[in-house]
């Protein structure tokens, strides 16, 4: 089960960003389902994986346009509400002529996802639930006490990076930050190895049982707290746009998990799944499904760290 954001991403390119009170032409309108929850869902919906999403959208046509996404692409959505105090999640993305965005994220409906609403019943049938920082932490903690309660494997995206106080790390049974959210999460710097053992071992005396930090076209790094660790390198491929290659990276890394594989085996695969993902744009349009997955003949990078 993923909890998480659901989001309408509305994108119009612009010859230069407006300045204060001026006023521009933009060129076309285009629509894409995104937020960080709904992406790690359809993700995981693509590779044909069993998911089901907690989220909440508003009462307007942007919600029906969410909804239906997500059961296209397999996606259960029982759990994902409807607020009428809030538009759906939104962001307004602005392209210039030099390819760099202008964005204005309107969390609405998302942060209406209220600890009150999270029940017991919502994780009887789950094995993992996933979370990212686009919905209220404090919604995510209640969730993961009472999943982690029930034997179900808590995982966090710190993702969009923030800090992460003791009673949340205590609840995480996996974590997966790229660089940057861990730089944020330990205060300690995610380019070498001996840095990221000892972010680890702060992490792993709060409670956290295993850590996944995504480098980038480095590929990965595996710790847990019984002293395992592995590195995974990544593929070496013509890296067009890397939106969404951590969203494929969970996806790819939960789907392989809750078919029981091995984590090597998991990683292993959620880093192919990144490496389809960089090769094409867009965001959820540049995740693989499983055809993709079995026709990629990648080659993988020389170890590098
Ligand atoms: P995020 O998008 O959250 O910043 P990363 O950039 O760490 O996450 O990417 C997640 C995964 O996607 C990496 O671990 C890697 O496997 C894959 N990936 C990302 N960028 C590249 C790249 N340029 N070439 C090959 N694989 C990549």
């Amino acid at each position: 089960m993923v909890i998480g954001s659901l989001n309408m991403d509305l994108v119009t390119n612009v010859e230069k960003t407006p300045l204060v009170g001026q006023t521009v032409f933009g060129n076309g309108l285009v629509k894409h389902e995104g937020g960080k929850g709904a992406n790690q869902a359809v993700a995981i919906g693509k590779l044909g994986g069993n998911v089901s999403m907690l989220g909440m959208l508003g009462s307007d046509a942007f919600a029906d346009s969410l909804r239906n996404n997500l059961k296209k692409h397999n996606v259960d959505a029982k759990y994902v509400f409807s607020s009428t105090k809030a538009p759906t999640g939104t962001a307004l993305i602005m392209v210039n002529q030099n390819g760099d965005n202008s964005i204005v994220v309107i969390p609405g409906a998302n942060y209406e996802l209220s600890e009150d609403l999270i029940e017991e019943k919502y994780f009887e049938a789950v094995d993992f639930v996933l979370a990212q920082f686009e919905v209220p932490k404090q919604t995510i903690l209640k969730a993961f006490k009472i999943a982690q309660s029930m034997g179900v494997k808590t995982i966090l995206n710190p993702a969009p990076a923030s800090k992460i106080n003791d009673e949340m790390l205590k609840v995480c049974d996996m974590l997966v930050p790229n660089e940057t959210e861990f730089e944020i999460i330990t205060g300690l710097s995610a380019n070498s190895q001996d840095s990221i053992i000892k972010g680890a071992k702060v992490l792993f005396n709060k409670g956290v049982k295993e850590l996944i930090v995504t480098l980038g076209e480095d590929g990965a790094i595996y710790l847990n707290s019984t002293g395992k660790i592995f590195k995974a390198t990544a593929y070496e491929v013509n890296a067009v746009d890397t939106t969404a290659a951590g969203d494929s990276f969970i996806g790819g890394l939960l789907s392989s998990l809750a078919n029981d594989k091995a984590i090597e085996e998991a990683i292993e695969y959620a880093i192919k799944v990144g490496a389809i993902t960089v090769c094409k744009n867009g965001a959820q349009s540049s995740l693989p499904n499983k055809a993709e997955l079995e026709q990629f003949k990648g080659v993988k990078k020389n170890e590098k760290r």
